[in-house]
Formats: C-alpha cells, sequence, structure tokens
C-alpha cells in the first residue's frame, strides 16, 4: 500500500468481534477497513465444532462460523487487509494507524484485536516450540497420534484442548496448579467420563527438557513442595490469555492485566476510539459476547463519525 488510504472506519482484528463491527459500518455504508495480520476468523478458528452460539442447534466448526461472518462483512462491502497493526496516533481529528503495509487514516477506530495464549515462562518453552511445545490442539492434536501429552491450565480452554488431544493422543494429562477445574460442568462431566484423559492436581510445570524435541518436563507440586519428572512427547499450553495491546502502551489506558476499559457504548477514553471482544476488560472472552460488542461499537462509530 502506498500513501496514506483514508477511510471512514478502521477495524484492527478480524475475528469475530472485528468481523461484526465490519458488517455494521460497511451496511451502514461507512467506508470501512478491516486489518488482519494472518488469516480472518480470530481464535474461534481453532474451535473444533461450537456448540454455545445460538442459530446452530447442531454446533458448527469454527472454521466454518469464521468464514460465514467473513464474506458476510465482505458482501456489505467491508476491505480487508492484511497486514500488522504496529501503532496508533491519535492526536488530530483524524486518526493514523500504522502497519506493516503503511499508515493509513481513519475517522474512528474499533480496537478488535482479541488476546494471544498466556506462556508459562519456564525453561525450555522457548527452545521447544514447535517441537512439543504447543498451544492449538486443533492444529496440532494429529501429530501426537498414540503418543503421551500434557495439557496445562484448568479452564474451559484447556479441556476443550485436552478432549480435542484424546481422539489422537495416547494419554492426555491435565496438569492444574489447583485442586478443581475453573471449565463449565458440561466439559468438566466430558473430561472426567473421558479413559485417555488424568489429571495431576496442585502441580505446576518447572521446567520442559528434551533432545532434538521434548521429552519430560520437571514437575513441582505445590502443596509438598515435591519435585518430579513425567515423560511425554509434547505439551499444550492453555493457562489463559493476553490481551493483544503490546503497541497501545502509553496510546491507551489499559487495565492491569493489559486489556483495553471501556464503557456501554464501547467507547475508550479516547473519542472515536472504540474496543470490541477479547481485548476489552472484564471481557468473558465468547463468540456471543464478541459479536454483541462490535455491532454496539460499529453503531456508536456510526454515530460519532455522522454527529
Ligand atoms: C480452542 C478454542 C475454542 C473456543 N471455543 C469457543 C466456543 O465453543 N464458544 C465460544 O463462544 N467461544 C469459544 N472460544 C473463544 C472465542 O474464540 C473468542 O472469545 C473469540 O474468538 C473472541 O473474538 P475477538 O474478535 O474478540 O478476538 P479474536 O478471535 O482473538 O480475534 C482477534 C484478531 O485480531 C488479530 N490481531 C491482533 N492484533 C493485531 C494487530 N496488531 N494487527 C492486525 N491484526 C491483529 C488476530 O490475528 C485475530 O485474528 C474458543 C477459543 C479457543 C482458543
Amino acid at each position: 500500500m502506498t500513501g496514506k488510504q483514508a477511510y471512514d472506519v478502521v477495524i484492527i482484528g478480524g475475528g469475530p468481534a472485528g468481523l461484526t463491527a465490519g458488517i455494521y459500518t460497511a451496511r451502514a455504508r461507512l467506508r470501512s477497513l478491516l486489518i488482519e495480520k494472518a488469516a480472518p476468523g480470530g481464535w474461534i478458528v481453532n474451535a473444533g465444532v461450537v456448540e454455545n452460539y445460538p442459530g446452530f442447534p447442531q454446533g458448527i466448526s469454527g472454521m466454518e462460523l469464521a468464514d460465514l461472518m467473513n464474506e458476510q462483512a465482505a458482501k456489505f462491502g467491508m476491505e480487508t487487509l492484511t497486514a500488522e497493526v504496529t501503532g496508533l496516533e491519535l492526536k488530530g481529528e483524524q486518526k493514523l494507524v500504522r502497519t506493516t503495509e503503511g499508515d493509513i487514516v481513519a475517522k474512528a477506530v474499533i480496537i478488535a484485536g482479541g488476546s494471544d495464549r498466556a506462556k508459562l515462562g519456564v525453561p525450555g518453552e522457548e527452545e521447544f516450540m514447535g517441537r512439543g511445545v504447543a498451544f492449538c490442539a486443533v492444529c496440532d492434536a494429529y501429530f501426537y497420534r498414540d503418543l503421551p501429552v500434557v495439557v496445562v491450565g484448568g479452564g474451559n480452554a484447556a479441556i476443550n484442548e485436552a478432549l480435542e488431544l484424546s481422539k489422537f493422543a495416547s494419554k492426555v494429562t491435565v496438569i492444574h496448579r489447583r485442586q478443581e477445574l475453573r471449565a463449565t460442568r458440561i466439559l468438566q462431566e466430558r473430561a472426567f467420563a473421558e479413559p485417555k484423559i488424568e489429571f495431576l492436581w496442585n502441580t505446576v510445570v518447572e521446567a520442559i527438557e528434551g533432545g532434538d524435541v521434548v521429552e519430560r518436563l520437571r514437575l513441582r507440586n505445590v502443596l509438598s513442595g515435591e519435585k518430579s519428572t513425567l515423560d511425554i512427547s509434547g505439551i499444550f499450553v492453555a493457562t489463559g490469555t493476553k490481551p493483544n495491546t503490546d503497541y497501545l502502551k502509553g496510546v491507551l489506558p489499559l487495565d492491569a492485566s493489559g486489556a483495553i476499559t471501556t464503557n456501554e457504548k464501547m467507547e475508550t477514553e479516547v473519542s472515536g476510539i472504540f474496543a470490541a471482544g477479547d481485548i476489552r476488560s472484564n471481557s468473558i472472552r465468547q463468540v456471543a459476547a464478541a459479536i454483541g460488542d462490535g455491532a454496539v461499537a460499529a453503531i456508536y462509530a456510526e454515530k460519532f463519525i455522522t454527529s
């Protein structure tokens, strides 16, 4: 892209929140650009089947749901740019969006960049990334056919990962730092009923070790302090998320977790800048919530531009 392209609305992030915002702003005949650094769809493309999104009583694959949302936004004229947003300058009336493909100006910006998986931060995690350390079972479970794997975490994401892995792996050990899961009851019931899934409670991973690929974990029981090792072929990390707001530090107020604070109109503290979806403070990190946020942000962005 050369020169500065001008849009009514720039939407950062092509997950459910951004795509919904795009459907609304493009349909409102605002010149709308969605900037996405990867393929459109966001995190939901990693979900096997989405069962709790209304309108699909039999469930729908995350990939198909994402494709349908993208198709719908494009139908109304939303443009898409494949690029990473690296900075925002918000001083003037026109907002300047810096991207890896050049600068863009817009009257309003909707930030819908979601969040990434948090890392464990233990020795071996970076070294073995892609060689036994993974963050997405739907993407990588197939590589662990008949091999023992570990999932770290106790929430919905961790249990979803464990259930997906149980279709391929010989054994799935869920390692959780507490005595109880945080995942919803229905997921817990499925995991407890799956014979391939075992649980190691009150335990943390201290190091990931191996040769060319991951071979074992060093573990510590947080109650007794007892240390142990566990031979495994893969470790899937699902311990939480980190909002994608690194480029917004010092630009917008962020909460302690790095998420963007908004009011109920999805307005940030900077006029004309909105946020939607998992990137928002206290988001419940569900598709239904993300699309609701996207719709609200788009409607108030339109009001901002036309008033
Ligand atoms: C394995 C898994 C299963 C799930 N299952 C379900 C489920 O069954 N039901 C449910 O309701 N929810 C589920 N979720 C959660 C759901 O996927 C999220 O709540 C939802 O995707 C959030 O949408 P979002 O648009 O806010 O963010 P995201 O989906 O995270 O999309 C954000 C997008 O922004 C892009 N981006 C970020 N920063 C930049 C930048 N600087 N420049 C350009 N692009 C950028 C990212 O590449 C990404 O595509 C699941 C999540 C996972 C990981």
